[in-house]
């Protein structure tokens, strides 16, 4: 059987794996991408900083067929929030368009089974459904939910999205709407046309087999509620989607041979709304970690470590803890059993560190596609720290404020230093709006290092 070699290898198209092959590709890395193909199509909806992210990626919106903004209605705890929105998109169309805009950066593409990703001593391989193998110096796991789990993984209560498309009246104004019910919680999307995607989260414990998840569809739509918010749904409805929702902690410990990316390290829950942005940011940092391991030395390496103890396990841990503050919430419904599990999953520790007033930590952070290790300013608005703002160190820019003998000011000299005027004033703004405008003699976090 042939073998294949190149640089990098991602197994998994999805939007993680398929983002992280443009931006390897872009980066010179010789990158093959392979996906099986075979995940089904289904809507999903992109918060908007998702869509910013491939705008800032130079990928235009309209070419990886994202959906305008609509209106998202919630009807959390009986209240009425308009506030938000978000992207629709098919993931069928999307996830090709990403794959073809990683064809167009310069990776080659495979569509097969990736049958089994092993480490080696030098680089990794990925053998293939036909029995090839692929060899590269890196291999990434973006498998997704079909990613195998790697040890001391940690699972949230079995959940399970039954969803399909089904008809409305013609002519509403296109939208999305989040509506809590005793069993679970539904989304639902209407296209303006009278194509309507419902998707019913419930407990998989509910569910035995084919005629339970009809009947509990039917009890869940059947909801006054419901019935209120978005009318009566056909009673033939029968999803023709069930999927696994579980927030899951898939992988606790960075794997230098096989690093992994999007649902494949964390899996959230999708009231989170996050899943896709944690996609696209993970692939995002692959570039800087690619170039650690590839390149880098073993302090380097060990960025990539802390890297990714903080930010994807720590994404995982907020990320859940914001969910379960979430379902709290709902107290209409606290005694029945999906919304009395979530409450308590994963424990009781605040989503976040409780910040009290703005202190110093260190980090390792990505700066020009680098991983380094920089101070940051954790203030109880940012209890995940900022290292800059508008581009200028922002601890630094706070201790020349603190020490400068006349004010420094946003019009005239003297500005910060290395700073423009432009960036001077958004600097002097942002600390203006936290208290912090004259400057502070902030803190070191107890203990030193945070990460
Ligand atoms: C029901 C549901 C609704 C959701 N709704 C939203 C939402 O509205 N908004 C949001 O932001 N997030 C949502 N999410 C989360 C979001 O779908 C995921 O976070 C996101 O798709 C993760 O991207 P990924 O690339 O890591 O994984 P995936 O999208 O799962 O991609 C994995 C890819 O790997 C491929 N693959 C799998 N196994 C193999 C193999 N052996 N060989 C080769 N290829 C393989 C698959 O075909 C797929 O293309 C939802 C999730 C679920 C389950």
């Amino acid at each position: 059987m042939s073998t294949h070699r190149c640089d990098i290898a991602i197994a998994g198209g999805g939007p993680a794996g398929a983002f992280a092959a443009i931006l390897l590709a872009r980066a010179g890395y010789d990158t093959t991408l392979i996906d099986s193909g075979t995940s089904p199509d289904r809507i999903e909806g992109l918060s908007p900083r998702v869509v910013d992210t491939f705008r800032r990626s130079d990928l235009d919106p309209a070419v990886l067929a994202i959906g305008p903004r609509l209106p998202r209605r919630s009807l959390w705890s009986g209240k009425t929030d308009s506030g938000n929105g978000e992207h629709i998109v098919s993931r069928r169309r999307f996830d090709q368009a990403l794959r073809d805009a990683a064809a167009d950066a310069g990776a080659g593409l495979i569509t097969t089974r990736a049958e089994r990703l092993t480490a080696a001593a030098k680089g990794a391989s990925v053998r293939l459904a036909d029995g090839s193998t692929i060899e590269a110096r890196l291999v990434i796991e973006a498998r997704g939910r079909r990613a195998p789990m790697a040890a001391g993984r940690l699972r949230g209560p079995a959940t399970i999205a039954l969803s399909g498309f089904t008809t409305t009246t013609p002519g509403a104004t296109p939208a999305t709407a989040v509506i809590p019910v005793p069993e679970g919680w539904i989304w639902c999307v209407d296209d303006g046309d009278g194509k309507r995607w419902l998707q019913l989260s419930a407990d998989a414990d509910a569910i035995t087999d084919a005629g339970s998840a009809d009947a509990l569809c039917r009890r869940m739509l059947d909801d006054d509620t419901v019935i209120a918010a978005i009318g009566p749904t056909e009673t033939d409805f029968s999803p023709a989607l069930h999927r696994g929702t579980d927030s899951v902690l898939v992988a606790p410990e960075f794997d230098p041979k096989l690093p992994r990316i999007g649902d494949a390290a964390v899996a959230l829950d999708p009231l989170s709304g996050h899943g896709m942005f944690f996609a696209v940011s993970s692939a995002l940092a692959m570039v800087p970690i690619a170039d650690a391991l590839l390149n880098g030395d073993a302090e380097t390496i060990d960025y990539a470590r802390r890297f990714y103890a903080d930010r994807i396990v720590g994404t995982f841990y907020r990320q859940v803890r914001v969910g379960r503050d979430f379902y709290r919430l709902e107290e209409r419904y606290a005694e029945e059993p999906f919304w009395a599990k979530r409450r308590d999953f994963p424990d009781d520790m605040p989503a976040y560190g409780v910040v009290t007033e703005p202190q110093v930590s260190i980090a390792v952070v990505v700066e020009d596609n680098r991983l380094v290790e920089r101070e940051i300013l954790v203030t109880p608005d940012h209890p995940g720290g900022v290292a800059r703002v508008a581009g200028v160190p922002i601890v630094a820019a706070l201790r020349e404020l603190a020490a400068a003998e006349t004010p420094i000011q946003e019009s005239d000299p003297p500005l910060i230093s290395g700073a423009d005027r432009a960036q001077t004033a958004a600097v002097i703004a942002w600390l203006a709006e936290r208290g912090l405008a004259g400057g502070a003699d902030v803190r070191p976090i107890e203990g030193g290092r945070k990460v």
